[in-house]
């Protein structure tokens, strides 16, 4: 399962299959990792330094953690897309195609000025998580979503 958690400053990434349960969140920042609460991770319960310090502290790399620079995510699937937004620009844009019970996550791109902020990744689990609420199965065609969903 992928899910993302943001707030003004951060996106935090989960990765459920990653997970080697060592608790090292639950124990770092209880008010914001808690195990059986709906969503387990609220960032509205900690201080942003707080949560990054615990997050570098995961064995398994099931919880990660990118800086959001400003740029909002948005998913817009009337145009089977989550796009990258500064401002008014589009930055990034990662595409899709529903097909049967996967989504094929095929084009994923960020402009290059904007490279290394961690925007694709945000864009490829957007897609990603709006696909697993559905209950559809994910077959990253593109090769960079393959990577960060592997
Ligand atoms: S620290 Fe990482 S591996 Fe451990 S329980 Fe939390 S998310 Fe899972």
């Amino acid at each position: 399962m992928h899910r993302t958690y943001v707030n003004e400053d951060i996106t935090v990434f989960w990765d459920s299959e990653k997970c080697r349960h060592a608790k090292r969140c639950v124990t770092g920042s209880p008010q914001v990792f808690e195990f059986g609460r709906r969503p387990w991770i609220d960032l509205a319960k900690g201080e942003t330094a707080k949560i990054w310090k615990t997050i570098e502290s995961c064995p398994s790399g099931a919880v990660s953690v990118v800086y959001n620079h400003g740029v909002e995510i948005r998913l817009e699937e009337a145009e089977s897309r989550a796009i990258a937004l500064l401002g008014d620009e589009i930055i990034g844009e990662c595409d899709y195609a529903e097909e049967g019970e996967y989504v094929n996550i095929y084009h994923t791109h960020v402009l290059p000025e904007y490279g290394g902020k961690g925007i694709a990744k945000r864009l490829v689990y957007k897609v990603a998580e709006a696909a697993e609420r559905k209950k559809k199965g994910i077959l990253p065609t593109c090769s960079y979503a393959a990577k960060v969903l592997a």
